[in-house]
């Protein structure tokens, strides 16, 4: 028989791994200066984090994702997966739809 790992465990390494990554991600940021982190921030700040074009905020059903111009890709503020994985499969789908073309 095989192994598989429940869905709850899935869940848990998924955690862990994220909180090894956001440690290291947190270091990085204690050395970063105030400065560097404003400067970086208005560089950054409503740009697709993959190719650098601007983001198209879209309201859908009270959860603003935003939606790169160029290569389409959709980014989620913080809270926003949580409100989303709180949907039924329907609401996702429809919520998809969105983004088809
Ligand atoms: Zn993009």
């Amino acid at each position: 028989m095989v192994w598989k790992p429940s869905e709850k465990e899935e869940e848990y390494f998924a955690r862990v791994e994220f909180e090894r990554k956001k440690k290291v991600e947190e270091e990085k940021h204690r050395k970063l200066k105030e400065e560097d982190k404003k400067r970086l921030k208005e560089l950054h700040y409503m740009r697709c984090p993959k190719c650098g074009m601007e983001l198209i905020e879209i309201d859908c059903k009270g959860i603003k994702v935003d939606k790169c111009s160029e290569c389409e890709g959709v980014w989620l503020d913080a809270g926003e997966l949580e409100a989303i994985s709180k949907f039924e499969k329907t609401g996702l789908d429809k919520l998809f739809s969105v983004f088809k073309k």
